[in-house]
């Protein structure tokens, strides 16, 4: 099933480009400082038909050709998506099991990091060695973090001889399970930095980074944080396979939302031609998002600390995406909108465009307290452990009516993501649920092993220096 036109092309969101799929992938962020968009869907409904009782590599495989294009035959993908999916736990690789009537949970946790970002840095992380082997290079990943991004980024680039690896968090403001999971990584080209600040100042350090024309070609940065797109396609798949397992009507999908990467996600599936009844996008206090799906006003607020601390975030890089098409895909409407954000003010959609934007997503704020309750009601009636931020997805799902008080599908089934294993954030369980989470064997590994980590402060002259000897020690001896 080709189309009868051109092969897939990317453009930026602020109006540079078309790039094919591998030019977009190394770049991350387009030159322009936007993010880069396929130039249209991929109309993909018959494959997911005909596919619908494939294994999880195969539907990863078939997606990732739909949105790579020229760029990525189907045998290159098959045999990446086979490599990339090995390396989890679960032989379904991402399970569906059922816990009430019409509520099932995707369990996205069996990555080596156990949190669904191992999806997509499996993915990247192989993606950047295929694509630099072509072209004899060598390259340093530059990520921020405010949770799993950076653990998942380290496993997935470690050892890896064209790369070395720069992960960013904010000091004191990120799980110490977490933490532990990226600084006891005993790799000469794994590098952790501590920034004295939020994860937004993480984030806005990333940037510059990249702006930096001279330190970028210097030491050949790639990015990994979700603003790149082969993140967003990766994860796309397991929208399709998990709709797949569970058959019948189109389902609703509940999905707890920091960076709008996840969700967006699934925007792209059913814009591909999967049957999605609706997006649900979970927020914790930091509601920027959920604010904007019930405003039409998006406008950061200030950056609290919450039980979900991956969704502690005031900045969601993908909504540019989203934008993009509530903008009719006009790069000038954009970079007006983006101009003015950094100026400090919101962004504002008109009540038609709220309401288009409405058929498919719905935003809501979870409280600490609905947090905690939805954790032990879903242990209670279910009898399984769930983690903080995928109980944030539950209780959206709740509160914007497609679940009952009882947790029953009101109208469509529900797939609530499960983004992370409870046991890498065992605070919150012990407060929700006064009982011990199990420990897997990866976690149980990295609360003995030293920690290597260098603390900065929010400080870019002294990042850059940090960057070049970074760059410079993961060149190996001749
Ligand atoms: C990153 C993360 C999220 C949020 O995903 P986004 O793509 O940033 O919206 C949710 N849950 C967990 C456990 C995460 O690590």
């Amino acid at each position: 099933m080709t189309e009868g036109h051109s092969p897939l092309r990317y453009v930026s969101t602020r109006g540079s480009g078309p790039v094919d799929f591998r030019a977009a992938t190394l770049s991350g962020l387009a030159p322009d400082g936007g993010l880069f968009m396929p130039d249209r869907w991929p109309e993909s409904e018959p494959l997911f038909r005909r596919t619908a009782g494939a294994g999880y590599v195969e539907t990863a495989a078939h997606v990732l050709t739909r949105l790579g294009g020229d760029s990525l035959p189907i045998g290159a993908s098959s045999e990446l998506a086979a490599d990339a999916y090995r390396t989890f736990l679960h032989p379904e690789v991402a399970p569906v099991r059922r816990l009430r009537d019409g509520l099932h949970l995707l369990e996205l946790f069996h990555g080596p990091t156990l949190a669904f970002k191992d999806f997509a840095l499996q993915v990247l992380a192989r993606l950047f060695d295929r694509f630099l082997e072509l072209d004899g290079r060598r390259a340093l990943v530059l990520c921020a973090t405010s949770g799993d991004t950076g653990a998942a980024a380290i496993e997935a680039c470690r050892g890896r001889r064209a790369m070395a690896i720069v992960v960013l968090h904010p000091e004191a403001r990120i799980a110490p399970l977490q933490r532990r999971l990226m600084t006891t990584v005993d790799d000469p080209a794994v590098f952790n930095v501590a920034i004295e600040g939020t994860f937004d100042s993480c984030q806005s350090l990333v940037k510059q980074a990249f702006a930096d024309e001279v330190l970028r070609r210097e030491c050949g940065l790639l990015a990994v944080n979700s603003i790149n797109w082969s993140r967003i396609a990766a994860q796309a798949a397991y929208y399709v396979h998990a709709a797949n397992r569970i058959g019948g009507p189109p389902p609703v999908f509940a999905v707890p939302s920091g960076n709008f990467g996840d969700c967006y996600a699934g925007h792209v599936a059913a814009c591909m031609g999967l049957g999605v009844a609706g997006l649900i996008v979970g927020t914790n206090r930091n509601d920027i998002l959920a604010r904007f799906f019930e405003t039409g006003r998006y406008h950061p607020g200030t950056v609290h600390r919450t039980l979900s601390p991956a969704m502690d975030i005031q900045v969601a890089s993908n909504f540019e995406r989203l934008l993009y098409e509530i903008r009719d895909r006009e790069p000038d409407a954009v970079q007006r909108d983006m101009a003015g954000l950094a100026r400090g003010q919101a962004i504002c959609v008109t009540a038609r465009e709220r309401a288009e934007t409405g058929k498919r997503f719905k935003g809501s704020m979870v409280t600490e307290d609905q947090t905690i309750h939805t954790m032990r009601d879903i242990r209670d009636l279910c009898g399984v452990q769930i983690d903080p931020h995928t109980a944030v997805g539950i209780a959206a799902a709740r509160l914007a009516g497609a679940l009952d008080r009882n947790y029953r599908a009101t109208a469509a089934p529900v797939i609530a993501l499960a983004t992370a294993h409870p046991a890498k954030f065992p605070d919150a369980v012990r407060q929700a649920l006064s009982e011990e989470p199990e420990t897997p064997e990866p976690l149980a590994r990295c609360m003995e092993a030293p920690e290597r980590v260098t603390t900065l402060p929010a400080d870019y002259t002294r990042l850059a220096d940090h960057l070049r000897r970074a760059a410079a020690a993961a060149v190996p001896a001749p």
